[in-house]
């Protein structure tokens, strides 16, 4: 596997199976399994996930199945189990021929509900949806024992099988457990374990069934066939292990794995549930589930983030039970590490304002070899045309600044990146007194050189005018301006109102060198001086469109200041 760059640092849970492993408790090695419900695409949380258990199989020799949990078929479809092994694997991580659907287990999840039946630990319950939620008492108040509870197996086993032949409508009977109504623990008062649904073409097993299992009931049978070991979840599973382990006992199945809990990832300035980035999507307020500026592993890929700065991440983030929400610079501090050392150096004018060296000759060309890299030299080096008309960026230039502005000034000088040295002599304003050109004159002793008998300090980056190729750039910031949009919401779509206006800005008169008309879809550049850019997939041949992966330096600290 090709994810050995992320250092495997332990945590609670390894050290549960390093104890299993010298206890000989696990004489058939680690199993553990990734179980998406194809019901929208992977997320960064997600990917912390895959990484604990692929990186667990990976690091202990095991196995890790890729498991869809498909019992919800009316808001699943196959676009999604699609995008979710693509993700996947992009992570870098492969299942081998370990994929699997909880729906592959349908026959079986059904002759173990007869068999709960049978032993009298399940019964057809008619109560409507708002009555059980009535019997079913409160967190401070004991429920109350539905009046079929006490319905014979003959019965129920009559009802059940014409649950499955569809005799009944959506609704209007479910197979519950039958535990005990009266326990502290709300999940174990006689949950359902099974629900009619018509109508619904489900994407593996089409119409064959119109009665559906519940996860608490799928979930721990199939970690049981798969022969799962330790079954990871999320810390709001924990109450659920009760019936996860009540399942396993009381049916006849030969293997008991073991759910451990562990903590979810929340990101500061960003939603993390499903339901949420699948209201983004249908509501139009990004532009689908690739939107770099969605956490999703498809966005986060458009964004520019590479694989390996996504398990990095995951690794840098640890493992725990403490529920905690990590600030969005650390995952931006993981690409942008990754980036300087890897991206290849591209100069890139966002706001054009052009210069004339009125001492260059005109029609001359000089073509200048500049590396690629200014740590790197593997990385090569290419060559770019220096002209008498030339771009700088607007905002390296003022015509008066403070002393500590180390750009371009009337009258004073600057080092342009790669080539000369020039000075401001002229300022060209239209109407409106807008500056609209600089006249400069370049000293031709400073290609490479320092200038003699004075200091210049600033350097600044700038693309030939006769060469340059125009961009369109889509800048991104955060898609929320509050640090936890997702918290107060829970009531419907409160956390829309935190919506960040600004979260792209789309500029369409930028310039670039023309050897990134070389540049394919994804390829990830630092523009000197500006960020980390990547060229989208979505940029047509005659109009590259490049996406800010990030900046430079990190911007967040700033922000989140204003929060604490
Ligand atoms: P959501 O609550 O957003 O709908 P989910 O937990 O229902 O997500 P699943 O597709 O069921 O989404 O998740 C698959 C696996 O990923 C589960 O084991 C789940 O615990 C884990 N997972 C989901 N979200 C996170 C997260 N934020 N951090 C860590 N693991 C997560
Ligand atoms: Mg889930």
């Amino acid at each position: 596997m090709s994810n050995n760059d992320t250092e495997a640092t332990s945590n609670f849970i390894r050290h549960i199976i390093d104890e299993d492993i010298s206890g000989n408790q696990l004489a058939d090695g680690v199993a553990t399994r990734f179980p998406p419900e194809p019901n929208g695409f992977l997320h960064i949380g997600h990917a912390k996930s895959i990484c604990l258990n692929f990186g667990i199989a990976r690091d202990y020799g095991g196995t890790c199945n890729l498991r869809f949990d498909d019992t919800n078929p009316h808001k699943e479809n196959t676009e999604y189990i699609e995008a979710i092994k693509n993700d996947v694997r992009w992570l870098g991580f492969d299942w081998g021929e370990r994929l699997y659907f909880a729906s592959d287990y349908f026959e079986k999840l059904y002759d173990y509900a007869v068999e709960l039946i049978g032993a009298g630990k399940a019964y057809v319950c008619d109560l409507s949806a708002e009555e059980s939620r009535e019997y079913r008492g409160t967190l401070t108040e004991p429920g109350r024992e539905s009046p079929f509870r006490a319905r014979s197996i003959d019965e129920n086993m009559d009802l059940f099988a014409r649950m499955r032949a569809g005799e009944f409508a959506d609704g209007e009977r479910v197979l519950r457990a039958k535990i005990d109504m009266a326990s502290p623990n709300i999940n174990m008062r006689d949950p359902t374990l099974y629900r009619i649904r018509h109508g619904v073409i489900h994407h593996q097993t089409g119409e064959a069934w119109c009665i559906y299992p519940m996860y608490d009931f799928t979930h721990p049978i199939s970690d049981a066939i798969e022969r799962i070991t330790h079954s990871l979840c999320t810390l709001e599973f924990a109450d659920h292990r009760p019936l996860y382990d009540w399942v396993l006992d009381n049916i006849n199945i030969d293997n008991h794995p073991r759910q451990i809990e562990f903590s979810r990832l929340n990101l500061e300035f960003t939603v993390m549930s499903k339901r949420k980035l699948t209201e983004l999507v249908a509501e139009g307020d990004v532009a689908g589930w690739d939107d770099p500026r969605m956490p999703t592993i498809a966005g986060l890929r458009r964004r520019g983030y590479t694989p390996s700065s996504i398990r990095d991440f995951c690794t840098r983030i640890g493992i725990s039970k403490s529920e905690n929400t990590v600030e969005m610079g650390v995952l931006e501090n993981c690409i942008r590490e990754d980036l300087n050392a890897h991206a290849p150096r591209r100069m890139a004018v966002l706001k054009p304002l052009k210069v004339v060296l009125t001492t260059y000759p005109e029609g001359q060309i000089e073509t200048l070899e500049v590396s690629n890299h200014p740590q790197d030299d593997s990385m090569g080096k290419r060559e770019i045309s220096f002209t008498r008309e030339i771009y700088i960026d607007s905002e390296d230039f003022r015509e008066e600044a403070p002393n500590k502005f180390k750009r371009l000034v009337a009258g004073g000088e600057v080092r342009l990146r790669n080539a000369y040295v020039i000075r401001c002599n002229e300022v060209i304003k239209d109407v409106n007194g807008k500056v609209i050109e600089l006249h400069c004159s370049h000293d031709a002793e400073t290609l490479g050189s320092n200038p003699v008998g004075r200091k210049v300090k600033g350097v600044i980056h700038w693309v030939s005018a006769e060469h340059a190729i125009p961009v369109d750039v889509h800048l991104y910031d955060r898609l929320f301006t509050h640090p936890s949009p997702g918290t107060s919401s829970d009531d419907g779509g409160a956390y829309r109102d935190f919506m960040n206006p600004d979260s792209l800005r789309t500029l369409t008169q930028c310039v670039v060198e023309p050897s990134l008309l070389d540049a394919r879809p994804g390829d990830r550049f630092q523009f000197e001086r500006e960020g980390y850019f990547c060229l989208d997939p979505q940029s047509s041949a005659d109009r590259l469109v490049f996406n800010r992966t990030v900046t430079l330096r990190d911007s967040w600290a700033k922000v989140e200041q204003q929060y604490r």
